[in-house]
C-alpha cells in the first residue's frame, strides 16, 4: 500500500518551482519534475479508481515536463497545487465518511468541501489538524494562497515561525533618519511603480514612496533577469502596495544619489487603505513571516491570529522532568510567544525552546537510525598485543596527547559487538596516519585484513610509502593497488588477498572494484572521506562481514556541523600538532606589496627552497576578472622570474601531465609551481617554503588553511602570503584570522561565523537540514543540550515506546528535516 504523501514538501516544491520561473529546478538528488513524477506515481491509500487515475496522469505529465512550454508548465503546476490541496482534505477525512464516499468525489471541487463539513466529519477531527479554510476570515481562496507556503492545517500555521519582528518601539520618523542606522519606518503609500529600466535591458525597477507626516521616503529596488520584465509580474508588485496602504520598511539608512533612502529594505504591508492599523499592534513587536509571491504578509498574520487560540491544544511531548531539567518553557507557551512575544525575555525563552526542539528531533532521528542500522559484528579486536607493542618500539617518536586519546577511543570501539563508525578530524600534519596504523595493527593482530583507501593516486602512494617503512620493520607485507598497477601485479595482489596472505592493502577506489576479494576483512580505513560518495564507502564495507570503519579528514568542520551532518557517527579530534613544528608565518598583502612578496620568493629560491603560487581559476572565460593560472604562469615565467623554471598544474591537464608537473616539482626541476587548488590534496614536497595565494578572499578559510598546510613540513621557517585587493573590511578581517591562528578547528569555527554553514560546506555536502529557527553558528550550546537529551532517551529506550508523543513528533519532523533539500 502506498504511503501518505508528504503534502507540505510537495506544495513547497511546487511553489519553489513557480518562484524560480518554471525552470525545472535541480535539487540535491533529483530535478523538480522527477521528484513530482515519482511522488505522484502512487495515489494515497484508500483512493478511488478515479483518484488513482488522476494521480497517475499527473505523474505522467511531469514525466514530460521538459517538453512543455512555459505556459503549459505554469498550468500544470497550478493545477497540481489545487489538486493536492483537495486530495489532502479528502485523505484526511475521517474513516466514517469513507464508506459512504461516492467514487466521483475527487472530480467535484468546492461543493464537496461543503458537504464534508456538513457531515460533521471535520469537526470531529483534532483542532490542530483542521484545515485552515475553517479559520475565521480564511476561506477557500485564501486557503489556496496559503497552501503556497505549505500551510494547510492549523498546526502548519502555528508552527510557521516568524523570521523576524518589527519593533515599533524603535520606529523612527522619516525626518529623523540618519545614514548608518538600522531602523523601521511606517508610512502610507503615496506612489508605487514598477517598470523596465530605460537604460539597461536586463533590469527592471521598482519604486515606492512612503509618507509619514514628517517627510517622504523614496525606496528603489532593482531586479535583474528576464522574468522580472514580465508585465504580469510588475503589475503584481504594484498591486502589493496599493495607494494609501500602510507599509513598514526596515533596513539600513543610506545617503544615495537622490537623498536619504533605505538600502534594500524589508517591506511589510501592515494594512489596507480602508482598514486602520490595529492600534493594538502599534507600539509593540509585530511578527514578520517568510513569504512568497502572491501571499501578502497581512494574510499570513491573519491566519496566525486566527489559529493562535488552538495553541492550547498542543500537547507538549516532553515529560516535565526533561523540560525542567533543561529550563525549557512549555511548547504551547513557546508557540504563542514566538508569534506574539509579550516582551524580549519571553521571546528568547520561546525561541530557545523551539530551537531545542529542532535540534532534539534531528539528533533523536540520527541516533535512532544508527541504533536501527547497527548490525552486530563478530569482528572483535583486542586493544593490546605484540604488533602494537612492537610498533611503538620502532616508532621514532612518541604519540602526542591527542593522538594517544584518539587511539584509545578507536581501540575501545574495536572491542564492541557493533562495528566502529568513527571519523577522525585533524589538521594536516597532526599525525592521522599513525593513528590509523595502530588500528590496522589491532586488526592484523586479531587475524583480520585491513584496507586503506585514499581519493587520489598521489595520496595512496604517499600512504603506501609510509606504511612500507614501518611494516618492513614489523615484517608485515603491504601492497598498493591503483588504476596504474600492472596487470600481473594486480593478479598477484588479488590472489594474496583471497588467500589471506596479504594483511594490508593500500589503494585508490581501485580497491572497491569487483574482482578485489578479501579473505577476512576486519577494518576499512578511508582518508579524506568527504571525497568519496556514500555508495563507494558502502561498497568497500561490503567486501567484509560488517567490518569496522575508520575515516580520516584533514578538513575539520565545526562541531555543530559535525553533529548535524554526522550525528550518526562518532567523531574524534586530533587537536594538537607534534612538537617542534614552526608556525607558518602568514601575512596578508595587498597588490601594492606584490614586489615584497616576489623579493621573498627570490631569497627563498636562492637558499634552495621552492614556491607554490595558487590561483582560484583556470582560464579567462570566467566572468570575474581574475588572473588565470595559464596567463599568470606565462607572466611569471617570462616577465617576473625569467631566471627560474616555473611549472604549471591545473585541473584541466591530463592526468599524465599533472603527474609530470608534480614530479618535476618534487624532483626540483622546477622551482615555482603555479597551480589551481588541485595542490590542496596530495602534493607533498617538504622542500617548499612559500605558499603565495592570489585573490585569497575568493577562498574559504579552511581551504586556505589546507593550502597553507602544503608548506611548513620541514623544520625551517615557512611563509604563507595571502594576496588580496579586496576593499571589503569583512573580507580582510576574515583573512586576518589566518594571520593569527594555525589551529584548523578554530579557523573552521571562524569560517562558519563569517560565511555561514551553506558556504562553508559548499555544494559537495548536501543534506544540511532546513532549520526554521536554529542557527548552527549561534545556538551551539542548545545543540549540545539537545544532543545530550536525545542520547539519554535512546539509552533508556531506543524504541521510544516510553514516550509515544515524542515518537509521534519525531515521525512528523524527521523526514522533513533530513530532506535538507526539497527534492530528495
Ligand atoms: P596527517 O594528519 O596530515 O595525515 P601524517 O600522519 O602524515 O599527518 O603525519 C605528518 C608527519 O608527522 C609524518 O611525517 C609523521 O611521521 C609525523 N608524526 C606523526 N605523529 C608524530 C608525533 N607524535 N611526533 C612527531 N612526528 C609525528
Ligand atoms: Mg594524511
Amino acid at each position: 500500500m502506498a504511503e501518505l504523501p508528504d503534502w507540505i514538501r510537495l506544495q513547497k516544491a511546487l511553489s519553489v518551482e513557480a518562484e524560480t520561473g518554471f525552470n525545472d529546478l535541480q535539487g540535491h538528488h533529483k530535478r523538480f519534475s522527477e521528484f513530482l513524477r515519482d511522488s505522484l506515481r502512487h495515489a494515497p491509500p484508500y483512493s478511488t479508481p478515479m483518484e488513482q487515475d488522476r494521480w497517475r496522469t499527473l505523474s505522467e505529465d511531469f514525466d514530460k515536463y521538459s517538453a512543455l512550454t512555459f505556459a503549459q508548465r505554469q498550468h500544470l503546476v497550478a493545477n497540481t497545487r489545487r489538486f493536492l490541496q483537495e486530495s489532502r482534505q479528502i485523505s484526511e477525512r475521517p474513516q466514517v465518511a469513507e464508506a459512504t464516499k461516492s467514487p466521483v468525489v475527487a472530480k467535484s471541487k468546492r461543493p464537496k468541501t461543503k458537504s464534508l463539513q456538513a457531515t460533521g466529519g471535520l469537526r470531529s477531527k483534532h483542532p490542530l489538524e483542521q484545515s485552515i479554510t475553517y479559520l475565521k476570515g480564511i476561506g477557500p481562496k485564501n486557503g489556496e494562497r496559503l497552501a503556497k507556503l505549505g500551510l494547510l492545517t492549523v498546526r502548519d500555521v502555528l508552527f510557521y515561525y516568524p523570521r523576524d519582528y518589527l519593533d515599533y518601539a524603535r520606529q523612527v520618523k522619516i525626518r529623523d533618519l540618519k545614514p548608518g542606522e538600522t531602523v523601521t519606518i511606517v508610512g502610507t503609500v503615496r506612489r508605487c511603480n514598477c517598470f523596465n529600466s530605460p537604460r539597461n535591458a536586463k533590469l527592471s525597477i521598482f519604486e515606492l514612496s512612503l509618507y509619514d507626516g514628517t517627510g517622504t521616503l523614496k525606496i528603489g529596488r532593482f531586479f535583474a533577469g528576464a522574468r522580472f520584465r514580465n508585465r504580469g509580474w510588475q503589475e503584481r508588485q504594484k498591486r502589493m502596495y496599493p495607494m494609501g496602504s500602510t507599509v513598514a520598511a526596515s533596513g539600513l539608512v543610506k545617503k544615495g544619489k537622490y537623498g536619504i533612502t533605505l538600502d534594500d529594505p524589508d517591506l511589510e504591508v501592515l494594512g489596507d487603505a480602508q482598514e486602520e492599523i490595529d492600534s493594538d499592534t502599534v507600539g509593540r513587536v509585530v511578527p514578520v513571516y517568510p513569504l512568497t509571491d502572491g501571499v501578502p504578509a497581512s494574510l499570513v498574520r491573519k491566519a496566525v491570529v486566527a489559529a493562535l487560540p488552538a495553541a492550547v491544544e498542543i500537547r507538549d511531548p516532553f515529560p516535565t522532568a526533561l523540560r525542567e531539567h533543561h529550563g525549557l518553557v512549555q511548547l504551547p507557551v513557546a508557540i504563542a510567544h514566538i508569534h506574539f512575544p509579550p516582551d524580549n525575555d519571553a521571546l528568547s525563552l520561546a525561541r530557545r525552546r523551539l530551537v531545542f526542539d529542532e535540534f532534539f528531533y534531528l539528533q533523536l532521528g540520527l541516533l535512532s537510525r544508527r541504533k536501527q542500522q547497527q548490525a552486530q559484528t563478530q569482528i572483535r579486536m583486542a586493544p593490546t598485543g605484540e604488533l602494537i607493542d612492537q610498533f611503538y618500539e620502532v616508532l621514532p617518536f612518541q604519540l602526542t596527547g591527542a593522538q594517544g586519546r584518539v587511539v584509545q577511543e578507536i581501540l575501545v570501539d574495536l572491542q564492541e559487538t557493533i562495528p566502529m563508525n568513527r571519523l577522525v578530524q585533524g589538521d594536516v600534519g597532526s599525525g592521522k596516519t599513525v593513528v590509523a596504523v595502530v588500528a590496522i595493527l589491532a586488526a592484523i593482530q586479531a587475524g583480520y585484513q585491513a584496507a586503506l583507501m585514499a581519493p587520489t593516486e598521489v595520496l595512496a602512494e604517499q600512504h603506501y610509502r609510509k606504511l612500507v617503512g614501518w611494516f618492513n620493520l614489523l615484517h608485515l607485507p603491504v601492497e598498493l593497488l591503483t588504476g596504474s598497477t600492472k596487470t600481473a601485479k594486480r593478479r598477484e595482489i588479488h590472489s594474496q588477498l583471497e588467500t589471506g596472505e596479504l594483511p594490508v592493502l593500500v589503494g585508490t577506489h581501485a580497491l572497491i572494484e569487483d574482482p578485489v576479494q578479501f579473505n577476512r576483512l576486519g577494518l576499512v580505513t578511508i582518508d579524506e572521506q568527504h571525497r568519496f560518495g556514500v555508495a563507494q564507502r558502502a561498497k568497500l564495507q561490503r567486501k567484509g562481514d560488517n567490518p569496522h570503519v575508520l575515516t580520516l579528514t584533514a578538513t575539520p568542520i565545526p562541531r555543530t556541523l559535525a553533529l548535524t551532518l554526522h550525528g550518526d557517527l562518532d567523531v574524534s579530534q586530533i587537536d594538537e600538532l607534534p612538537p617542534g613544528r614552526k608556525p607558518i608565518q602568514t601575512t596578508l598583502l595587498s597588490g601594492r606589496d606584490r614586489n615584497h612578496a616576489y623579493d621573498l620568493i627570490r631569497r627563498e629560491i636562492a637558499q634552495g627552497r621552492q614556491i607554490y603560487i595558487v590561483l582560484p581559476l583556470v582560464d579567462e572565460s570566467e566572468k570575474l576578472d581574475l588572473r588565470s593560472a595559464i596567463e599568470e604562469h606565462q607572466r611569471l615565467s617570462e616577465v617576473v622570474f625569467p631566471e627560474f623554471k616555473v611549472g604549471l598544474l591545473h585541473g584541466r591537464l591530463s592526468s599524465a601531465d599533472k603527474d609530470a608537473a608534480i614530479t618535476a616539482f618534487r624532483d626540483r626541476h622546477t622551482q615555482i609551481l603555479v597551480s589551481t587548488t588541485v595542490v590542496e590534496v596530495g602534493v607533498d614536497v617538504p622542500n617548499a617554503s612559500v605558499m603565495l595565494i592570489e585573490h585569497a578572499e575568493r577562498f574559504g578559510l579552511s581551504q586556505l588553511h589546507q593550502l597553507r598546510g602544503r608548506v611548513g613540513r620541514g623544520a625551517d621557517q615557512s611563509y604563507c602570503l595571502l594576496m588580496s585587493s579586496s576593499k571589503s573590511d569583512t573580507a580582510l578581517q576574515r583573512l586576518r584570522v589566518l594571520e593569527q591562528s594555525q589551529d584548523g578547528f578554530f579557523i573552521a569555527e571562524m569560517d562558519l561565523r563569517f560565511r555561514g554553514p551553506g558556504q562553508v560546506l559548499g555544494t559537495r555536502q548536501s543534506g544540511l537540514p532546513d532549520f526554521a529557527l536554529a542557527s548552527l553558528v549561534n545556538d551551539q550550546d542548545v545543540l549540545e543540550l539537545a544532543r545530550g537529551a536525545a542520547e539519554e532517551l535512546i539509552l533508556q529506550d531506543s524504541t521510544l515506546e516510553l514516550w509515544p508523543l515524542i515518537k509521534q513528533e519525531l515521525n512528523r519532523r524527521y523526514e522533513k528535516l533530513m530532506g535538507g533539500a526539497i527534492f530528495t
